[in-house]
């Protein structure tokens, strides 16, 4: 499965290409129907939601923005709310302070520079207070569907786990070596089951290695079990 003819045909190619299908198939196995997970209506809602859920988990995010949407329903609301009422709304999250500086100084340029429409693409989205490259492929996926890699803290470590990069690439690296392993088409699935495999079996601690599909190609396994091999 090579649709776009990324990989090369020679032995490395074709290695990495069996690492990411392998790891495509048990995904779909795995996780399906993965999904964002953050509440929201609209794409206002989604862009608000996603700047408050930096460090913090979606379920924290879903228990605040309820009222939050009921107090501010839209860009324009938002933009001429009191920093001090946001920050109330919001205040079981962590960096909450920050947050709220950020999603009403979104919502402000939301209102003013995009007549109260959220950007549709990534130099609009990058140009609001609180939203980097991360929040802006969540809402690039989300709102319009277009193909993009976010990677959070759960992508980056499952990406590394799997060998899908390296322990040391950064961020951006991560989502580059991602995009060019994974076929387009699949960004945006991947990227919502990378997510659930993080967040629900390959947890930062104590991940459920018992129940993985994974363990033949993991990177965090593999000294112990050639270890485990040299002591048999
Ligand atoms: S074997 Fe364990 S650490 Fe490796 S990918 Fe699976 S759950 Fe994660």
């Amino acid at each position: 499965m090579d649709p776009e003819g990324i990989y090369g045909r020679n032995d490395r190619g074709r290695q990495i290409m069996r690492r990411a299908d392998r790891v495509l198939e048990g995904l779909d196995q795995l996780f399906p129907d993965a999904r964002c997970e953050l509440d929201h209506q609209d794409n206002y809602e989604l862009a608000v939601a996603v700047v408050l859920s930096a460090q913090t988990t979606d379920a924290s995010v879903n228990r605040v923005t309820p009222a939050l949407f009921e107090r501010f329903p839209d860009p324009a609301s938002l933009a001429s709310g009191e920093l001090p009422e946001i920050e109330r709304l919001i205040a079981s999250l962590g960096l909450y302070r920050n947050k709220a500086k950020s999603i009403k100084g979104m919502a402000e340029g939301i209102h003013e520079r995009f007549d109260d429409k959220v950007p549709d693409n990534m130099e609009d989205l990058v140009s609001l207070p609180g939203v980097g490259r991360k929040c802006a492929n969540v809402i690039l996926a989300e709102c319009y569907g277009v193909p993009a890699l976010a990677v959070d803290t759960h992508v980056e470590r499952v990406s590394k786990r799997l060998g899908l990069a390296d322990k040391t690439d950064s961020v951006l690296t991560v989502e580059k070596k991602l995009c060019k392993k994974i076929p387009k088409y699949r960004w945006i699935k991947t990227h919502h089951q990378m997510i659930f495999f993080g967040r629900y079996l390959c947890r930062a601690r104590n991940p459920e290695c018992d129940r993985c599909p994974f363990t033949d190609i993991c990177k965090e396994t593999e000294r112990p079990r050639l270890k485990q091999a040299k002591e048999d």
